[in-house]
């Protein structure tokens, strides 16, 4: 009870932001940031994924911190985007998508573009990353609730495969993300693949 009076509290935060939202984000299951509600530029190309796609890669960002509400998390996508695009000279934010712990879905590349995110995979996957440092504590649930709904709606639309593995980054790369205490937590969900 006191998690649903929470969730839509929270799904309402977005909603004051983004009116009037474009239908195509609107979505029924979680609040959802798009890329001009958070104030993205543009990416300077798209290369279109083969969708759908077989991977679903999560990741934590561990720097950014955690961000608790669309205020926060909307500048840490901005900050994001500034180091990814700007510094490292990429076409847009790495990520898919991000989650906050505020339980707010932010777009990334979306649904329909090759991120940058896990080489070798990017082509293949969406990347999801859980805003913050979880080497050590776990993301706040609503956090990880927000981010199980994205992956069931990407199944939905049909942009995530029905056979998907969902797998940590560090499977496919020597890095610790997306934290030993995450990557400990998604070895419990719903089609986690150990072997990659
Ligand atoms: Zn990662």
């Amino acid at each position: 009870m006191t998690k649903l009076v929470l969730f839509s509290i929270v799904c309402l935060i977005p909603s004051i932001f983004s009116f009037p939202a474009p239908k195509s984000y609107v979505y029924d299951n979680f609040p959802f940031v798009s890329r001009e509600e958070w104030g993205a530029r543009p990416p300077t190309s798209v290369i279109n994924l083969n969708l759908p796609v077989p991977y679903v890669i999560i990741h934590h960002t561990y720097i950014p911190g955690a961000c608790f509400s669309v205020e926060q998390c909307s500048a840490s996508m901005r900050a994001m985007q500034n180091n990814h695009q700007l510094t490292q000279q990429w076409e847009d934010i790495g990520y898919n998508f991000a989650v906050g712990s505020d339980g707010v879905v932010y777009e990334g590349r979306g649904w329909e573009a090759v991120g940058a995110h896990a080489f070798g995979y990017n082509s293949r996957s969406i990347g999801i990353a859980l805003i913050g440092d979880w080497v050590s504590v776990l993301p706040p649930a609503i956090q990880m609730e927000t981010t199980k709904r994205l992956i069931e709606e990407g199944l939905r639309l049909g942009y995530i495969s029905e056979n998907y593995d969902l797998i940590g980054h560090r499977q496919v790369r020597n890095t610790d993300c997306p934290g030993q205490a995450l990557f400990e937590e998604i070895t419990t969900w719903d089609r986690f693949q150990p072997n990659v």
